[in-house]
């Protein structure tokens, strides 16, 4: 785990924050300052920083993340309005939260991106 990382400790109960939707190797919260009217954080519970961390042995990781992120499309009954999945990466990108993450937005009319 990383020293100080917010997701491993909500991963690890050490800061208790709601879990909705989990599977083997990854979890999913709703984000704290959501951007649109469904915002989830889809997350691996192994540290990894960003995707550069990312090697072959965490590729089941990768595939969780997305067959989470298509288990909540499904639940929250959104595959017919549509949404999107971001990864942002590093500074350019505004990477917050040194944890890798997939953040799913809904609900609404999603600006442009860039
Ligand atoms: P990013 O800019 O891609 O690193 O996004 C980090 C996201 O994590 C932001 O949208 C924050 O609002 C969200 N966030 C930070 N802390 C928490 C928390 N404790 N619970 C839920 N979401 C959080
Ligand atoms: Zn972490």
């Amino acid at each position: 785990m990383g020293n100080d990382c917010i997701f491993c400790k909500i991963n690890n109960r050490e800061i208790k924050s709601p879990i909705p939707y989990s599977n083997n190797t990854s979890f999913a919260i709703k984000d704290i300052a959501p951007k649109a009217p469904i915002h989830f954080l889809i997350i691996p519970k192994i540290h990894l920083t960003n995707l550069t961390a990312f090697g072959d042995q965490n590729f089941d990781s990768m595939k969780d993340m997305f067959k989470l992120a298509s288990e909540i499309v499904k639940q929250e009954n959104i595959s017919h309005t549509g949404y999107r999945l971001v990864i942002n990466q590093g500074n350019d990108a505004g990477q917050q939260v040194p944890h890798l993450h997939l953040h799913l937005l809904a609900g609404i009319q999603l600006g442009e991106m860039g």
